[in-house]
């Protein structure tokens, strides 16, 4: 008997169960933090696999976690279930699904091959904005993890995913207020602050390096037409390739607000509001799941680093323990990406769980190979200790 070869049927006899839970989160969708049956539906399919779960775990009500196996290294299989306000326009709802699979994968064999170490299948809400992975990482969730692991629907196949770091920024501009006609020389205008601020930060962005990326929306523009905006808002959101260049954005935005205050008479307070770090994609790990997958017959290479790409928590995970997060294509190119509305059919096509069942398996044989291959373990830790100090 292989190991391997009884992971795959036993997620392929798995199929109908999983695929029934993944459609059911993605015609019910639930924003962060509010994922309540998107858990009670993942946390009941795991009980029935006969594991004992923990639910509420960090403090967060929609987070959980459920462990098995035998004594040696653990690693733990990550699911996201949250949704957009346009639905599953991310296709959690498929990351749910290929966690549950691969970890149905290992759970059938744990008795007939005797696991040598430990699988955790964790539930991590409120990605989108939320942040969940690092309450969970910072309320002690994650400690004695070895490596951890996820997989995300896009539109193309990498075994990696050089997701940039975030910064949140919010500035709340104070001017004074005056009728704006009949004596606007007494007033000083909170909105031309945030104009000028748009301007600058447009007019900075050249300057920044490959791959950065600013991004800003005025949350609030005044109050009324007839009187100079006392009182205005707006959120920027910075990012780059690492969390350090990525505070030094985030510093300039600032310095781009601050110079708006001075130019406008108002003053400015700036809160930066937490944000993910950059991914450290464990290529160790990352290549022997892309072998798995090139076996079952799609080939994932390592992504270049510079492809389009997004942000997620899954980067601060990688800072404090080995991880991967390969994307799988669940559209080609052109045909709707990650967070357009056309994505949304995507997640829950044919296709989508076809490649969500192929990668459950290649996760849960790269889980096992992490388990039962002391060379491997030793190089995944090799690595993330030598990356994360450079
Ligand atoms: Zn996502």
């Amino acid at each position: 008997m292989d190991a391997h070869g009884e992971i795959c049927r036993a997620i392929d006899d798995y199929r109908e169960k999983v695929v029934a839970v993944s459609h059911e989160i993605h015609e019910h969708p639930e924003l962060k933090f509010e994922e309540h049956l998107a858990a009670d539906l993942l946390t009941r399919a795991a009980k029935e696999l006969g594991l004992e779960v923990e639910r509420g775990i960090g403090g967060l009500e929609t987070a959980f976690r459920a462990e098995f196996g035998g004594d040696g290294p653990t690693v733990a299989i990550l699911a996201e279930y949250d949704a957009l306000p346009n639905g599953h326009s991310c296709g959690h709802n498929l990351i749910a699904g290929a966690a549950l699979s691969a970890v149905a994968g290992l759970k059938s064999i744990a008795g007939k091959f005797k696991l040598p170490g430990r699988i955790i299948f964790l539930g991590t809400p409120a990605e989108e904005g939320g942040g969940g992975k690092i309450i969970m990482i910072d309320k002690g969730v994650m400690r004695g993890v070895d490596a951890a692991m996820m997989a995300h629907p896009t539109d193309a196949e990498w075994c990696t995913m050089p997701a940039l770091a975030t910064q949140h920024i919010k500035l709340k501009f104070r001017g004074h207020a005056a009728h704006a006609a009949l004596a606007p020389w007494d007033g000083s205008s909170a909105l031309a602050a945030v104009l000028q601020t748009f301007q600058s930060v447009d007019a900075m962005r050249l300057h920044l390096r490959d791959g950065s990326r600013i991004h800003g929306i005025i949350t609030d523009g005044g109050q009324a037409v007839n009187i100079i905006p006392e009182k205005t808002e707006c959120l920027f959101l910075a990012r780059g390739k690492t969390s350090r260049y990525t505070e030094e954005i985030g510093a300039r935005v600032i310095r781009c607000a601050e110079a708006a205050a001075m130019a406008t008479g108002t003053i400015v307070e700036a809160i930066i509001e937490g944000g993910y770090k950059n991914l450290i994609n464990n290529l160790s790990m990352a290549h022997r799941y892309a072998a798995h997958n090139e076996a079952l017959g799609t080939r994932s290479p390592v992504a270049p680093d510079n492809i389009p790409t997004g942000s997620t928590d899954m980067g601060d995970v990688s800072h404090v323990m080995p991880a991967i997060h390969p994307a799988f294509a669940i559209s080609r190119h052109g045909e709707g990406n990650c967070h357009e509305d056309a994505f949304v059919a995507h997640a829950d096509s044919t296709r989508g769980y076809d490649a969500m069942i192929r990668v459950a398996k290649a996760m849960a044989m790269t889980a096992y190979d992490l388990l039962a291959e002391p060379e491997l373990m030793a190089a995944t830790k090799k690595e993330f200790a030598t990356r994360r100090e450079s």
